[in-house]
């Protein structure tokens, strides 16, 4: 393993956003309006200075100038060669030797911001959102509470990554408060249904993908392709309400329990700062049909951790710890089964993992498995206990690869419950 790239930035080992990730995103600065930037440390190096001043001539990015932009979409319809030049105009305009930027005080005034001092935007606008249904424990936990671990995976489960369409409109950067939505519920020994907040609020644990260059409607994406259009990935939190939910999803699936909010964290980390922590994709039983099969396929290490903090509580508290390897699914093969009828996918497409648990009590990604439906309540170090989250809870989704010495990490993805 190399040793970690230095710039002449001061990064901390610990931190999330190193020479070796440069995650793209979407920020407002307090004087000005929202544009693109990259995270470097507890900085935000703001593109659309850099691209005013000539530095990415020559990287294929168009006439028009595109990280004065509020949203990503002209950028990642580019493709993979411009966003890899970009990425290396970058590490080398960063590295500790290279003296343009490191010496010239009045463009580094210009071109930094704090983090603290900036707002995150969402980094794209997202036409359209699917979510898959891709970990394997995550299947088994919730299928077994339903349906007893014999009939826990449904007959189709292993052949096709089941997904379904989601609501784009009410998508979230992270920070945005959460209300509690109200719907209809019945209890299981209630004649008639009710209508009220939900009592039984969740979060989900998920990380998603942007969609690149868009494909023709009814022109299919080839699994051996599909990374041509996977820009990068983002933490995820898929709030549900599993009351609505439990009354509402037969037969089409979830509608009112999950489009109230989602919350995504705000840097899109690049599919080529995670390249190194690519794992092969593990055996499947049964072989998958040819189109859901490429030689190199792949899933990625990224460690997960899940913080909740209630009102009373003076500190978070880690409530789960998975791991993005827990996927059955791969992303390619999402997004070729996606595609594979002939939809057409679009720049800024979210495509979401589905809950990611791991085979550990201590990997369940959600209340619903981490108290089993409420049957074994989570005990917090300040004497409380949640069946569900309450109001004024406030959950938080981190995630981050590990390198020798280097984290290429996400950030976080937080919310705070208020009152329906
Ligand atoms: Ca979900």
């Amino acid at each position: 393993m190399s040793t970690p790239l230095r710039s002449f930035i001061e990064i901390a080992p610990e931190s999330h956003f190193p020479l070796e990730n440069l995650p793209f995103g979407v920020f407002r600065p307090n004087d000005g309006p929202a544009r693109i930037g990259v995270a470097l440390g507890e900085l935000v190096l703001d593109l659309a200075v850099l691209e005013e001043a000539g530095f990415f001539r020559g990287a294929g990015l168009g006439e028009r100038p595109i990280f004065g932009d509020a949203a990503l979409n002209a950028f990642l319809s580019l493709g993979r060669p411009a966003w890899r030049k970009v990425r290396e105009i970058l590490q080398h305009l960063l590295a500790a030797e290279t003296a343009t930027l490191r010496d010239d005080d009045g463009l580094r005034k210009r071109a930094f911001h704090r983090q603290s001092a900036v707002t995150m935007e969402l980094p794209a606008r997202i036409g359209d959102y699917t979510d898959f249904y891709s970990s394997y424990h995550h299947a088994f936990n919730v299928g077994t509470m339903f349906r007893g671990p014999e009939n826990a995976i449904m007959p189709n489960w292993k052949w096709l990554p089941i997904a379904y369409h989601g609501r784009a409109s009410s998508i979230v950067p992270s920070g945005r408060e959460v209300r509690r939505p109200r719907g209809q519920t019945k209890a299981p020994d209630a004649t008639e249904p009710a209508f009220g907040p939900s009592k039984a609020l969740d979060f989900e644990l998920e990380t998603a993908f942007l969609i690149g260059p868009p494909n023709e409607l009814g022109e299919p994406i080839p699994i051996e392709r599909a990374t041509d259009h996977i820009f990068g990935l983002v933490l995820m939190n898929d709030w549900s309400a599993r009351d609505i939910q439990t009354w509402e999803y037969q037969p089409l699936g979830p509608f009112l329990a999950k489009n109230f909010c989602t919350s995504i964290s705000p840097w899109v980390v690049t599919l080529d700062a995670l390249q190194p922590f690519r794992r092969p994709l593990p055996a499947q039983e049964p072989e998958p049909f040819s189109y859901l099969r490429a030689p190199n396929d792949f899933v990625i290490d990224v460690k997960l951790e899940v913080q909740l903090q209630t009102e009373r509580m003076s500190a978070p508290q880690i409530i789960s710890r998975s791991n993005m390897r827990n996927l059955y699914w791969s992303m390619a093969q999402q997004l070729a089964h996606h595609t594979v009828g002939g939809c057409n996918l679009q720049p800024g497409d979210l495509l979401a993992s589905g809950t990611i648990s791991g085979p550990e009590e201590s990997a369940r990604g959600s209340m619903l498995e981490l108290t089993w439906r409420g049957a074994n309540p989570l005990q917090l170090p300040n004497g409380e206990a949640r069946k569900w989250l309450e109001d004024g809870d406030c959950l938080t989704i981190s995630g981050w690869a590990e390198g020798n010495g280097y984290r290429v990490g996400f950030g976080e993805v937080s919310g705070r419950i208020i009152p329906a």
